[in-house]
């Protein structure tokens, strides 16, 4: 019996998709509603500002091979504050509680620091597209949220 067999049918995507995007909080329940997802539909997958790390290819890799996803979206979206984070604002207040950022060797590139939003969705789309663990019949398109009226629009 594989993986996927173990996991009920009711837990896969109908719409076979998985979409990566933002943990901004006003995104919840917007996102969903604007790309048309209801209950049971897609994988969604969240951090701060939709950055592709090891941890969303771990949850890509489960969501492909036991759960049947095909097509996978990055959604980034406008105004997303990890755009221009001041990383060394962000070592500063971990100095000032007390803790040493210097627990990882680069600590911009653990934060995921991303200059531009559009650029930042392009560059998680070729790593999806180029990672060896993601098979090439998987579908990988990067779209854009408009943050306050909601439109979406297709960068690739
Ligand atoms: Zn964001």
């Amino acid at each position: 019996m594989s993986i996927g067999e173990t996991i009920g049918a009711e837990a896969k995507p109908k719409k076979k998709l998985a979409v990566i995007t933002c943990m901004d909080t006003r995104l919840v329940n917007f996102l969903p509603e604007k790309m048309g997802l209801e209950r049971g539909d897609a994988k969604v997958i969240k951090n701060a500002g939709n950055i592709i790390t090891d941890d969303v290819l771990r949850s890509l890799v489960v969501a492909i091979y036991c759960l049947d996803v095909e097509k996978i979206a990055i959604v980034g979206h406008t105004d997303c504050g990890m755009a221009g984070a001041d990383i060394e604002e962000i070592r500063k207040e971990m100095i000032k509680r007390g803790v040493n950022p210097y627990f990882t060797p680069d600590f911009e590139a653990w934060m995921g620091k991303m200059d531009n939003e559009e650029e930042n969705v392009l560059k998680g789309v070729e790593l999806i597209k180029n990672h060896p663990a993601i098979p090439k019949d998987v579908e990988v398109e990067g779209l854009m949220i408009d943050i306050n009226t909601g439109e979406i629009k297709k960068l690739i």
